[in-house]
């Protein structure tokens, strides 16, 4: 059996005010008190693993032993099934240009162009199924840990289409919708993104 979180801190492990907030809103029924990494002035570690799962656990990890209080990390990505699951762990790293008028940063088209440029020297008749996957991982500072991993299978368009989401959201087509998930309303893709699956699996195991 997982051990199980009480109320008190939760300290979730993201210097991204963003995930942050989204995390906040979706733990706030349960009577926690989310600070982030960034907050309490903890480093960040480097995700050196093979897997979201294992980026996950590192970072969890980290945060654990750091702080002292209970953590909450999570890693997501993409996949793609011709390409043998890449990007996967490195879905951000794609993006990554290295200067761009003297600053770094990432650029999200020239990602997506480099998933549909691999697709297309494999030819016409390449499957073009993916998946976006969500892994949220709880570490305790004495040590135990929960996994909770979530996807969302679909397949990739060209050109990418739509102005809402962000990173490879304008060129993913969820299963059983004509529409990217940047077309998508933001509603709808938190109702079904592999972010809401893997949260549900947490609070299903946590709170039930
Ligand atoms: P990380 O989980 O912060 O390491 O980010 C992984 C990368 O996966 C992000 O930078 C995005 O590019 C990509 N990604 C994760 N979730 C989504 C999503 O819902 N839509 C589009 N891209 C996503």
């Amino acid at each position: 059996m997982t051990r199980k979180l009480a109320s008190g801190k939760l300290v979730i492990a993201t210097h991204n005010a963003g995930k942050l907030r989204e995390i906040s809103a979706l733990l706030a029924p349960y009577g926690l008190e989310c600070i982030s990494a960034g907050e309490l002035g903890l480093p960040e570690p480097e995700e050196t693993g093979s897997s979201f799962v294992e980026n996950a656990l590192i970072k969890a990890r980290a945060a654990a032993e750091a702080s002292g209080i209970v953590a909450l990390a999570d890693d997501s990505g993409l996949s793609v099934d011709a390409l043998g699951g890449r990007p996967g762990v490195y879905t951000a790293d794609w993006a990554e240009r290295q200067w761009f008028e003297g600053e770094p940063g990432r650029d999200w088209y020239m990602a997506m162009g480099k998933v549909e440029g691999m697709l297309a020297e494999k030819g016409p008749q390449t499957p073009r199924d993916a998946a976006f996957h969500c892994v949220l991982a709880l570490a305790w500072p004495e040590g135990e840990s929960a996994v909770y991993e979530g996807r969302v299978g679909g397949t990739l368009t060209w050109p990418p289409r739509g102005a809402m989401g962000f990173g490879y959201d304008p060129v993913f087509v969820p299963g059983g919708f004509s529409q990217t998930f940047a077309e998508i309303a933001p509603e709808e893709k938190h109702r079904i993104s592999h972010r809401a699956d893997a949260f549900a699996k947490l609070v299903a195991d946590q709170f039930a």
